[in-house]
This record gives C-alpha cells, sequence and structure tokens, in this order.
C-alpha cells in the first residue's frame, strides 16, 4: 500500500496512486522564469494539475511516483514543507512592498523568517503568518506564530489554528519597529518549544498551561513591562 513519501515531499492523493508536490516558495513571491519552468515541468511529465495552495505554493498534482526525482531535478527548487513534524508555511502579505494599507515590511520580515524556520523540525507542526498590518491578510491569528504590523511596530501573537478545532492567537507581546526583536521573541519561543517536552500543537499548550504562565515560561522576564 502506497504511503506519503516525506523525504520527497511527495503526498499521496485520492487515487491511492499518483502523488502531489508543491515547491518551496517564501512568501509566494516568483518571477516568470520559474514559472515558465514549472509549467514545463508540468508538461514534460504529464502533470493532471497545477494548484495554487493557501500555503502560497503551486501544487503539482497527478503526480507519478517513478517521475519523482526527475521532476525535483529538473525543477531545482527545494519541496515546501507541506507534511511533517516541522514548520509549515511562513505565509507573507505583500506590507509595505506593494499594499498601500501597509504599515510594516512584512516582505522583509517574513522572508527572514521563512529562512530561518522554513521545514525545521518541531515537536508539532507550525505555521507562521506575517502581515503587513491589523488587516492581517495572511491569516495571522489563525497561525501558531503570527506577526501583525502595526503603525508603531510588530505585535507577536501565538496559539492560533485553522482546523477542526479552531483558535484565535494571543498576543505575546508588542515590540518596535525593529525587526531584530521580533526575531530574538521567536527564537526565545522556538527555543522554548522545542525543549518543553510537549508533544501538542502549540495553541494546546498554551490552553494547558494557561496563557500567562506561558507568556512567562517563554518571555522570562521580559515579559513584565
Ligand atoms: S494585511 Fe494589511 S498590508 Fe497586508 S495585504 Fe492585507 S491590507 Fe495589505
Amino acid at each position: 500500500m502506497k504511503k506519503d513519501i516525506l523525504e520527497k515531499g511527495a503526498i499521496l492523493q485520492r487515487d491511492r496512486e499518483t502523488y502531489a508536490i508543491a515547491p518551496h516558495i517564501p512568501g509566494g513571491i516568483t518571477d516568470t522564469a520559474t514559472l515558465r519552468k514549472l509549467c514545463d515541468v508540468a508538461d514534460k511529465y504529464g502533470v493532471k494539475e497545477l494548484k495554487l495552495t493557501s500555503a502560497q505554493r503551486i501544487a503539482l498534482f497527478g503526480v507519478k511516483e517513478e517521475d519523482l526525482d526527475a521532476i525535483w531535478s529538473d525543477l531545482d527548487q527545494q519541496p515546501g514543507a507541506a507534511i511533517g513534524l516541522c514548520v509549515r508555511s511562513v505565509k507573507i502579505c505583500p506590507g509595505t512592498t506593494w499594499c498601500k494599507r501597509g504599515v510594516q515590511d512584512s516582505v522583509s520580515l517574513g522572508l527572514k523568517i521563512d529562512a530561518i524556520y522554513h521545514a525545521m523540525e518541531l515537536p508539532n507542526k507550525m505555521k507562521m503568518g506575517i502581515s503587513g498590518c491589523m488587516l492581517n491578510c495572511a491569516e495571522t491569528m489563525l497561525k501558531d506564530v503570527g506577526v501583525v504590523g502595526t503603525p508603531k511596530g510588530w505585535r507577536i501573537y501565538v496559539g492560533g489554528n485553522a482546523g477542526a478545532r479552531p483558535r484565535i492567537g494571543d498576543l505575546l507581546v508588542e515590540l518596535g519597529p525593529d525587526e531584530d526583536k521580533v526575531l530574538a521573541v521567536i527564537a526565545d519561543l522556538v527555543e522554548w518549544y522545542r525543549s518543553s517536552g510537549s508533544e501538542q500543537r502549540l495553541g494546546r499548550v498554551v490552553e494547558q498551561m494557561g496563557f500567562d504562565a506561558f507568556k512567562t515560561a517563554v518571555l522570562g522576564a521580559k515579559a513584565t513591562p
């Protein structure tokens, strides 16, 4: 019986025969050459369908198992972390790069976060989102770690998720515009989670501990204003 092939980023499909793969496209930001190559590869191997995913990727559906290695070789891209216990997607809105409502540079910060954390193995899956303003177009409140731009800087929310038991994230900390400070808090959070011994998703950890205890555990002395 066929199964997902994690090391090839291949997810078995409903037909129990073919696979879906999705290259890593940080922030969903790409260019025409990459898209042309994706189309050429899809045509070459008879890929059945291309679909835009909620994780800002382009998935190839109907891939044959025997073509997986050749497709990845031709694409010359890394698989997106769509399965497994790791940092899955880092969703990034256009922020001040393009959006007239943006107040912070979500693309700059989001790509830094993606470069550090995408595919990092953790006790459970973790999704992240970076929005350039409080309108939250990157679904930030539904991410395990959500970073939201405000006129004064950044807010970091934790413990959000979609799924069967959706949960809105809790505000962990409010910071100024310095990206390094945001990265430092996320580093503390991820390090704490890795060593916490919990195998629950972050929102369940928050619920079990209580948010105040969680905040103190993650931020330590920084939790007290
Ligand atoms: S969250 Fe704000 S900055 Fe980002 S796309 Fe939406 S409106 Fe624009």
